[in-house]
């Protein structure tokens, strides 16, 4: 069987978090969209130099070229039992998108698909985002406010200095808030139709939301 993790929340839910300790513990690749397209942006391919406008504007990048990078990231090796997808689908033409790879591709697989639901008190999501801090090697997220490294800008794992996203800033969160309500929110009745939902209150330690998380994947 192929399982297929979605998860679906808002810009600094957690999901990115809780998808890079999930991956470890189920030992299935976590799929980071959102880092996958910044990579081709520094490609500084065609397709690249589209995303870039897009990201820096918090607009979804256009669907082809997510299609794109998608597929050809499910059909590497290492997804033969499945994946934890972190960040998409992210609409609704991108969830037919993920049916079409999966009827085209692995049509003699058995895949289960779970889409998993942050929900998360809204209000400090914006606080979350302009302190969010990350490490360029080791991708552990920091947030200088909730969960600050030992030393001043520098991850505890491997001494990197951290780093900032280009998107992290407020007016460009702002839109991303804008674009998962009006794009991605409808997801969540649109897998909840399909009875594939299952809903986590995302409020509180990053411990207990994994917990809640791993008891909801084991159990279903
Ligand atoms: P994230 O790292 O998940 O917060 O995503 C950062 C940005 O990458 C988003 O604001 C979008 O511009 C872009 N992005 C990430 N995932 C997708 C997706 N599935 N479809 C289109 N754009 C995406």
């Amino acid at each position: 069987m192929k399982k297929q993790l979605i998860f679906i929340g808002p810009p600094a839910c957690g999901k990115g978090t809780q998808t890079i300790m999930l991956s470890k513990k189920l030992n299935l690749p976590h799929i980071d969209t959102g880092a996958l397209i910044r990579d081709v942006i520094k490609s500084q391919t065609e397709d690249g130099i589209i995303a870039k406008k897009y990201i820096d504007e918090g607009k979804l990048v256009p669907p082809e070229i997510v299609a794109n990078i998608i597929k050809n990231r499910l059909l590497k090796d290492d997804c033969k039992d499945g994946a934890i997808l972190d960040g998409f689908p992210r609409s609704l033409e991108q969830a037919q998108t993920l049916d079409e790879i999966n009827n085209t591709f692995f049509k003699d697989d058995d895949v289960q698909m779970m889409a998993i639901y942050f929900d998360v008190d809204r209000n400090v999501l914006m606080e979350r985002i302009i302190n969010r801090r990350s490490c360029p090697k080791c991708k552990k997220i920091y947030n200088l406010k909730f969960a600050p490294p030992k030393n001043t800008n520098v991850c505890d794992v491997d001494g990197e200095t951290l780093i900032q996203r280009d998107d992290d800033t407020y007016e460009i969160a702002l839109k991303r808030f804008n674009t998962y309500e009006n794009e991605t929110k409808p997801l969540v009745e649109f897998f909840e139709n399909r009875n594939q939902l299952y809903k986590i209150d995302a409020n509180g330690k990053v411990d207990e939301i994994f917990e809640k998380l791993l008891k909801i994947v084991e159990e279903n």
